[in-house]
């Protein structure tokens, strides 16, 4: 850093820190020269930066909009701690905090003001920003974990779709959008919907060369690896589970095996759940059993291991919860245990929730969730390395990463031609066979090869010889490779998945 670098400069005043990380100074430099900016930044990348450290060069005002509470309180406690005047507003303010967070405003030396979504519906709003506009120190508007916006995002909420509106108040200021991770598809409804013009879209890979994925198949009481697991790994340890019951229950089972560990989930009540996350903060090697609720804005660095005993629900969530190991940049684990019944279980979930949610696109964000929890069983199945299947569901290439479990201990490939052909030859040559019930048929007659028929149908599906119905695979048909195959066959060989 030169003297002659202000934004360097004042880096190290208000941070302390001495240089940037990767994309932070092009993203800050894009929004003081007034341009929208699209930033898609790894979880730990310090997106926080992007529209903090514009608001202390300009002694402006810069709007937040967050999706969390929490994550909005934590940012701000941390920001007065060193000395920048910033607030939140939300629905759970007392009035006389409100008002004095709105006066900061009038008089120009509040920074970094929060929002949560909610508020923005609210007339007040409006007229602050009318207020900071006629002064003339609106610096920029910033929308975290931008990818909330999107249908198509892992994480959509509709209030964000409100957020256009905001743009519409203040034409003139720039818009940062920011997001760990956006798939093409996320990205574009980003922009599209907030109005981004002509936006600078800074993206950084997001490889993380100190995290080391593992997916296995999960025995039928995992309790040895989840133990092995969390002793094996430093610091504080993260398990996922998918329901509120499973992660009571394994708090539980792990503190009857001399594990300190809590239970975090949305059924708390909010002692709890307060409880849970102080543990998790303070506690010297913490274990926290949580469901996807837990995580967004729970920064603690010294993650080892994250462990998921469910398939995710898609490789975008995983790479975010994944993502939450590692943040100090030493060697972290991510592991998955998983069965062939996961996908099952979580697509009813799924298709539970979405109806929940109702509104438009329902039935095609069904059929997309479900081919994303479909791409995430096939890629936990699978041969290939983990750090590129991860990576290519997010829209980047990358070569193979010579680290994680696939690469480092590949499965051994068997010759599965016959099994291949058995299955093809039952399908029919025009229309669909019941999938469920040729595998229960193949099993039955064929059981003495120990071949899992319901697997090699998947792998078959990957391959192209199968095509097989949105459903989860209940209809199964010869596509043309299908027919080609049979008439014309090659050795077909395949890893099984290992055990964990
Ligand atoms: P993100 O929102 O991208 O997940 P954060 O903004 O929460 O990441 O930042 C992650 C951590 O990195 C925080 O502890 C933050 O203080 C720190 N950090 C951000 N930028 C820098 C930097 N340039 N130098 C050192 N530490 C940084
Ligand atoms: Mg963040």
């Amino acid at each position: 850093m030169s003297r002659t670098d202000p934004l360097g400069q004042a880096l190290e005043r208000h941070f302390g820190w001495t240089s940037f990380r990767s994309g932070q100074r092009p993203v800050i430099e894009a929004l003081l020269a007034g341009r929208d900016t699209l930033a898609v930044l790894p979880t730990g990348g310090g997106k926080s930066l992007c529209y903090q450290l514009p608001a202390l060069v300009r002694e402006g005002l810069v709007l937040v909009v967050s999706p969390l509470v929490a994550l909005m309180q934590d940012q701000v406690h941390h920001l007065r701690r060193r000395g920048i005047a910033a607030a939140c507003l939300h629905a759970g303010l007392p009035r006389e905090e409100a008002d004095a967070v709105r006066r900061s405003v009038g008089d120009g030396s509040l920074r970094l003001l929060y929002l949560a979504p909610e508020r923005l519906q609210s007339q007040g709003i409006a007229q602050l920003l009318r207020d900071a506009l006629a002064r003339g120190g609106l610096v920029a508007l910033a929308v975290d974990e931008a990818h909330c916006i999107s249908a198509w995002g892992h994480d959509f909420r509709p209030r964000y779709r409100r957020l256009g509106e905001l743009r519409a108040l203040c034409p003139g200021v720039p818009m940062l959008a920011l997001s760990a991770t956006a798939a093409p598809r996320v990205r574009a409804d980003i922009i599209r919907l907030l109005a981004l013009r002509r936006p600078l879209v800074q993206v950084s890979s997001a490889r993380r060369a100190n995290l080391q994925y593992t997916m296995r198949l999960r025995p039928s009481d995992p309790l040895p690896q989840v133990l092995d697991a969390v002793a094996a790994a430093r610091g504080a340890r993260l398990l996922y589970v998918r329901t509120r019951r499973a992660s009571d229950t394994w708090a539980a089972r792990l503190r009857e095996n001399g594990v300190a560990a809590c239970a975090y989930h949305a059924g708390l009540d909010s002692g709890d759940r307060h409880q849970a996350l102080r543990h998790f903060q303070q506690a010297d090697r913490p274990v926290l059993v949580a469901t996807s609720a837990f995580g967004m804005g729970v920064d603690r660095p010294d993650v080892g291991l994250v462990m998921h005993l469910d398939l995710p629900a898609s490789a975008e969530a995983y790479l975010q919860e994944s993502g939450r190991a590692g943040r100090d940049g030493a060697g972290a684990d991510c592991v998955v245990l998983f069965h062939p019944e996961d996908r099952q279980r979580l697509a009813l979930a799924m298709r539970a929730s979405v109806m929940l949610q109702a509104g438009e696109e329902t039935a095609e964000r069904l059929a997309w969730s479900q081919r994303q929890l479909r791409r995430m069983e096939a890629l936990a199945e699978g041969e290939g390395c983990l750090e590129q299947g991860l990576l290519l569901s997010v829209g980047e290439v990358v070569d193979p990463c010579g680290r994680c479990d696939r690469c480092l201990r590949p499965p051994a490939a068997s010759d599965c031609s016959d099994g291949v052909r058995l299955i093809l030859e039952q399908l029919p040559e025009a229309g669909s066979a019941d999938g469920r019930r040729l595998c229960q048929e193949l099993q039955r007659s064929r059981a003495e090869q120990d071949l899992q028929w319901d697997w090699l149908v998947r792998r078959l599906v990957e391959e192209g010889l199968v095509g097989e119905s949105e459903d989860g695979g209940r209809r199964l048909w010869l596509t043309a490779p299908g027919r080609h195959y049979l008439r014309s066959p090659w050795r077909l060989r395949f890893g099984r998945p290992q055990a964990a």
